[in-house]
């Protein structure tokens, strides 16, 4: 048959801001390289095509993640398989025609999940449809340590891992060394092409062409201390001796307005400019020289290919909590949850040691992997190629799952 275009689907959830980043990512990675080749959907299919709890898992994660007690308990009470594979069973039956709906219509020659919740039920309707030999399934991890187990399904035929430790526990869940790959997080391809200096960034986005500057943010919410953080390093940026600034201060705050109107309240000592959700972080990361952030992988692995070293100032129980050790073990950045502690090294980042901030943004590069998600995409082209090339085949379904039961 003539070589038609692959369809592949992407399925993630706003629950965060990494998931969608991280699907972009793969999406830009396989135009990039493979042109026409494949086209790509990404897709929340829960929220489109379920109804409660699953159309709803953006809100009850704001929920929970607000609640932080409320989440580690959901996180650490679901982990033994059988509490999540009962609960996902139970969720697949009641909802398995719409989910099916929602799979077929994009007619996917490749599935790909970038979400913890997003395995067992597509590889089930799959079994269902007779369609596993057909059609590639593959996960790609996105938390860079201590992971949820419901990311491994021994029923994909790729797991990619971003760090050797997730590797680890897939293969203790029962997954097969050929099936796992670890070439790092997915990150936006505009990350992985430096195009401007850091001098013409600064002139682009209108900062201060001399003065360090510092990146505090705190994932796609402006979650974490970003406010009492703020504020301390507005006077600990602020040389009352000399009158003068010795730095200056950028705040992403994403998707949180409230922190944003609050903090251009402010009265400032120092430069300080305040954002809202920015579609170029490579830029906004590429003009500064260190970064604050609560743990989230997204930022993280970001900033590591920017050379940027981190202060982490919080992380979410569960999933979040291993990315502190995997930063501080590897002399990328420092943890501490005091806003005043970060306030004061910051400081001496910008004027007694300058050594140890260079120091940490060497290993922030040594560290950094912005190649995995071309890793990624081309590794998924090579299991397709294997497959051959796919007939013209439509998706008639002989029979619905409802109707087996
Ligand atoms: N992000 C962005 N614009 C913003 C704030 C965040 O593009 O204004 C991106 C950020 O670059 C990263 C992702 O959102 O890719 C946040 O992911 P992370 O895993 O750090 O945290 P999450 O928000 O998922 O908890």
């Amino acid at each position: 048959g003539a070589n038609r275009t692959k369809n592949v689907l992407i399925l993630m959830s706003d629950t965060g801001g990494g998931h969608r980043a991280s699907a972009e990512a793969i999406r830009d990675a396989f135009r990039l390289e493979f042109g026409d080749e494949y086209q790509v959907f990404v897709k929340d299919v829960w929220k489109e095509y379920t109804g409660w709890p699953l159309n709803d898992m953006e809100r009850s994660y704001k929920f929970m993640v607000k609640h932080v007690q409320l989440w580690n308990l959901a996180f650490h009470s679901t982990s033994p398989r059988w509490i999540h594979s009962c609960y996902l069973a139970a969720m697949a039956a009641f909802y398995a025609k719409e989910v099916e709906a929602g799979l077929m219509e994009y007619k996917p020659d490749i599935i790909i999940s970038v979400h913890p919740l997003m395995q067992h039920i597509p590889l089930w309707v799959l079994k269902w449809q007779g369609l596993q030999k057909k059609v590639i399934f593959v996960t790609v991890i996105t938390d860079l340590n201590t992971c949820h187990r419901t990311w491994f399904n021994p029923g994909v035929n790729r797991c990619y891992c971003p760090s050797e430790e997730v590797a680890k526990r897939a293969l203790l869940d029962g997954l097969e060394e050929s099936q796992t790959r670890v070439f790092g997080l997915p990150i936006r391809p505009s990350f992985c092409h430096a195009v401007l200096s850091k001098d013409d960034l600064r002139v682009e986005l209108e900062i201060d062409p001399a003065l360090p500057a510092v990146l505090l943010m705190g994932g796609g919410e402006g979650m974490g201390p970003v406010k009492k953080t703020a504020k301390a390093l507005g006077e600990s940026l602020f040389n009352e001796e000399l009158g003068k600034p010795i730095g200056q201060m950028i705040v992403i705050c994403g998707r949180n307005k409230d922190l944003g109107s609050t903090l251009e309240s402010i009265e400032w000592k120092i430069p300080v400019k305040i954002r809202g959700f920015e579609t170029q972080m490579q830029k906004w990361m590429g003009a500064c020289d260190c970064i604050i952030t609560k743990a989230g992988p997204g930022t993280i692995a970001e900033a590591l290919i920017k050379g940027l070293p981190i202060i982490l100032n919080d992380y979410l129980p569960g999933q979040e909590k291993g990315n502190v050790p995997y930063v501080v073990d590897n002399g990328a950045g420092v943890f501490t949850r005091s806003p005043k502690e970060t306030a004061k090294l910051v400081a001496e980042w910008f004027s007694t040691k300058t050594d140890e901030l260079k120091r940490m943004s060497d290993n922030a590069l040594k560290l950094a992997q912005p190649n995995a998600v071309f890793d990624i995409v081309k590794d998924i082209h090579e299991l397709s190629c294997q497959q051959g090339p796919v007939p013209i085949r439509s998706f008639e379904f002989t029979s619905s799952f409802s109707s087996l039961i």
